[in-house]
C-alpha cells in the first residue's frame, strides 16, 4: 500500500504568503557562506541542514490522501483542496485510472472544496464510487453543487457516479478490507481503517480525542492496536487544544499520547492549523518528537513521529 497526502491543513486552505516566501529567502542569504556554493554537492549539502520551514513547506491544501493499493486500486481519502494536486499527478503520471473509489470523514467545506474541480467527474469513461456510513450523503454532496454555489449541477457530471452507503461489516475493495469508526467532531466525522495484506492503515483527521478513546476496549483495540500508520488530527499544541475544547480537533501531544497507548508503529500528525506558518509547524515538530522520544523511553515503546506534510509519501 502506497499513501500520498496531497493536503494536509486543516480548516480552510493556507497558501503561502508572499511575506513569507521572502522571509525563507533572507533567512537563507543570512546563513550562507562561499563554501555553501563552491560545488554542487556543497550546495546540496547545504540545503540537506536547513530546517524543513526554510527548505520546504508544509503546504497549503486541505486535507485529501491518496491511497494505492498494491493492485494499483486508488483510494481517495477526502476531497480537500489538496484533490487538484492529485489529479494533476495523475496526469503528468500517465495514469489510466477509470474507477476512483473516494471515502469521505464528513462534509465540512475543508473536506470537500477540490470535489467540484475534480476533472474525472466530468468524463462519460470514468466511474466514481463515494463511501460514507452517512446515510444523507448523496443529498448533502449533491446539495454542495446547488446553485449558486457552482455554475455546474450535479447532475451534469458524465461520469458514472455511485453513492455507497457502508455499513458495520467490513467493506471489500479488491485485496482491501475498511472499516470506520466514529470520532468526536463538530457534525460528526469517521476515521478508516484499510487493511491490506499484513499493512494496516488509518485515517483519524478531525477527531477531537477524549478520554474513552483511550479505553482497551475490544472495539478500540480491533480497530487501532499495532497500526502500522496512523494519521491523526493534531492540529493544536496542548494549551490551544485546552482552550478551543469542543471545536472538534486533537494536540498533537495527545495524538503521541493516543498512538503510544495502541502501540502504533507510525503517527503522522495532520490538519495542521491555518494560523500557524511553516517556522510554527517545524517548531510544533521538534516538541513533538522530544515529547515522543521521552514517553517511547518512559514507557519503553518504539513510535515514530513525523508531520504530514503535501507531496510525502509512505509506503507499508
Ligand atoms: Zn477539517
Ligand atoms: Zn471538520
Amino acid at each position: 500500500m502506497q499513501i500520498r497526502f496531497w493536503g494536509v491543513r486543516g480548516s480552510c486552505p493556507t497558501p503561502l504568503k508572499p511575506a513569507e516566501v521572502t522571509g525563507k529567502i533572507s533567512s537563507i542569504l543570512q546563513r550562507i557562506t562561499p563554501e555553501d556554493i563552491a560545488s554542487p554537492r556543497a550546495k546540496e549539502r547545504f540545503i540537506a541542514q536547513l530546517p524543513l520551514h526554510l527548505k520546504s513547506t508544509t503546504g497549503g491544501n486541505t486535507a485529501c490522501v491518496e491511497v494505492r493499493l498494491e493492485d494499483n486500486t486508488l483510494i481517495i481519502l477526502d476531497c480537500g483542496s489538496g484533490l487538484r494536486s492529485l489529479y494533476d499527478n495523475l496526469v503528468s503520471d500517465g495514469d489510466q485510472i477509470r474507477d476512483y473509489h473516494i471515502f469521505l470523514t464528513h462534509f465540512h467545506y475543508d473536506h470537500l472544496v477540490g470535489m467540484p474541480f475534480f476533472t474525472p467527474l466530468y468524463d462519460k469513461n470514468n466511474r466514481v464510487h463515494f463511501y460514507s456510513p452517512y446515510g444523507k450523503m448523496e443529498k448533502i454532496v449533491r446539495e454542495y453543487f446547488r446553485k449558486p454555489y457552482h455554475p455546474v449541477p450535479f447532475d451534469a457530471f458524465q461520469a458514472q457516479i455511485e453513492f455507497n452507503v457502508i455499513g458495520r461489516e467490513s467493506l471489500w475493495l479488491g485485496p482491501a478490507k475498511i472499516d470506520w469508526v466514529k470520532r468526536n467532531h463538530p457534525d460528526g466525522s469517521v476515521a478508516y481503517r484499510i487493511e491490506e495484506g499484513k499493512g494496516v492503515f488509518i485515517f483519524s483527521t478531525d477527531t477531537e480525542l477524549e478520554e474513552k478513546n483511550f479505553k482497551k476496549t475490544r472495539k478500540n483495540i480491533s480497530f487501532f492496536q499495532d497500526a502500522d500508520v496512523l494519521v491523526m488530527d493534531g492540529q493544536y499544541d496542548l494549551t490551544e487544544a485546552i482552550d478551543k475544547m469542543t471545536w472538534g480537533h486533537s494536540s498533537y501531544s495527545m495524538a503521541v499520547e493516543f498512538a503510544q497507548e495502541f502501540d502504533i508503529k507510525k503517527l503522522m500528525i495532520y490538519h495542521h492549523e491555518p494560523m500557524n506558518d511553516d517556522r510554527q509547524i517545524d517548531k510544533y515538530l521538534k516538541v513533538a518528537r522530544t515529547y515522543t522520544e521521552m514517553l517511547n523511553k518512559k514507557l519503553g515503546k518504539k513510535l515514530i513521529l513525523d508531520f504530514a506534510l503535501e507531496e510525502g509519501r509512505i509506503e507499508l
